[in-house]
């Protein structure tokens, strides 16, 4: 596997004055001070975020898309503004093709159930990987059932890469659709995404990319990689929760019937039948998160002032500096790849103390971290255990903090003397 390659124009990131944005980061948990390791759960969210989602609420909240009164067009205005900015953020050709969901899983559902439900028969394939969550794995499952589709999935290589041999045998003429995560949540591994479509559109099966891990930390652009589908969430990408992106290419989208039925996403409805409103409107049914799409718009606003190369750079060498930190402590395994191929997040055993014991004894310290299978119960059956720890950086995290997590990890490490 070729490492991820750092771009040399990234500029380190000014992260004490980051930290004063994030309010959250003054608290104490415990009577210490908060360290946050769980931004691949869910990112913390900065000032400018904040005030947005309060200054909807206190100046320019009404529905959108249904008055012609000054508050409604105000936030359509800004309901619309923000679509615009995510368009710009993922470089997508247009904001029809940007559409809101909820979240990734919703807006993978949305693909599975409108694009694979007409689509999918008999004897077609979908494919996925061994390292995906249980969003790009369970909506497959149930729509290849209702449709007599095949899923395969591509296993994953013991250090932590995707199979690509593997992938070779397994993507046919058969597969009508290709779904994997462009970043392991639990391995940290960064995919090579752009390869993996031109492999599948070299069989014409389209391709969805699970973005959950990879739009917040990494700077992405859809037309350039080529992808057909790409999901992700805003509570990742420290926007709020309840607000997510479906990307869809345009004329794909077009072709999709509605996923759910409602307000706004019809043209004219007739007790005898009912036509679609233009995208990306036929896929937003029923009165949408507007303060929190809203808010979306800061959190692109935030991330781009930041510059996503430098983000990543900043996350790059936190992972790397912590990756060699923790190989010191005794008993400690660290799943996946080594630090050039990661995103920044680490999943670990240590010893055989349950995860959840350590993540109890690190919150004692102050220090949140994941503990459990991290939604991705298949790659946890790959390396034959239950579950795992996990610490995960963003741009507010600091090598300090790393040393705290060791610390306490070499505390774990006395509590059950090994
Ligand atoms: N895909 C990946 C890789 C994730 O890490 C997550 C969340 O952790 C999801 C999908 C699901 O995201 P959400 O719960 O916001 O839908």
């Amino acid at each position: 596997m070729t490492p991820v390659q750092p771009t040399a124009k990234a500029q380190p990131l000014d992260v004490k004055r980051i930290r004063e944005d994030f309010p959250i980061l003054r608290e104490q948990v415990h009577g210490k001070p908060l360290v946050y390791l769980d931004s691949t759960a869910s990112a913390q969210k900065p000032r400018q975020v904040i005030d947005t989602l309060a200054f909807v609420y206190e100046h320019a909240y009404a529905n959108v898309h249904r008055g012609i009164h000054y508050l409604s067009e105000t936030a359509t205005q800004m309901y619309e503004d923000a679509r615009r900015k995510v368009a710009r953020f993922i470089n997508a050709r247009s904001p029809r093709e940007i559409v809101y969901v909820r979240n990734t899983t919703e807006g993978i559902n949305l693909v599975a159930y409108a694009w694979g439900l007409p689509n999918l028969k008999p004897g077609d394939e979908v494919l996925i990987t061994e390292m995906e969550h249980h969003s790009n794995i369970v909506p497959w499952q149930l729509v290849c059932q209702m449709t007599g589709a095949t899923l395969r999935w591509v296993p994953i290589t013991p250090e932590g890469f995707l199979d690509m041999e593997a992938l070779d045998r397994l993507l046919t003429e058969r597969t009508r659709i290709f779904a994997f995560t462009a970043m392991s949540n639990v391995l940290g591994t960064i995919n090579p995404v752009k390869e993996l479509v031109a492999r599948a559109h070299a069989v014409e099966a389209l391709v969805l990319v699970d973005g959950a891990q990879s739009v917040p930390h990494l700077p992405v652009d859809v037309q350039d990689l080529d992808c057909d589908f790409l999901a992700f969430s805003g509570h990742k990408m420290c926007g709020p929760s309840g607000i997510g992106v479906l990307y869809g290419k345009r004329e794909l989208l077009e072709a999709m019937p509605p996923f759910l039925g409602g307000g706004e996403m019809i043209r004219q409805v007739k007790l005898t039948g009912s036509t679609w409103n233009d995208l990306p409107h036929k896929f937003e049914a029923g009165t949408p998160a507007i303060a929190e799409a809203i808010a979306l718009g800061a959190a692109v606003d935030y991330l781009s002032n930041l510059g996503m190369d430098n983000v990543a750079a900043h996350e790059r060498a936190l992972v790397r500096y912590a990756y060699e930190r923790m190989q010191d402590v005794e008993g400690l395994r660290i799943l996946g790849p080594g630090p050039e191929h990661r995103g920044g997040v680490i999943a670990f055993t240590l010893g055989d103390v349950h995860p959840h014991d350590i993540a109890a004894i690190l919150d004692a310290e102050g220090i949140a971290i994941r503990a459990g299978h991290h939604c991705a119960q298949p790659v946890h059956d790959r390396y034959g255990i239950p579950a795992s720890a996990r610490a995960s950086f963003y741009v507010y995290n600091t090598e300090e903090e790393v040393d705290v997590l060791v610390t306490a990890l070499h505390k774990v490490v006395e509590t059950f003397a090994f």
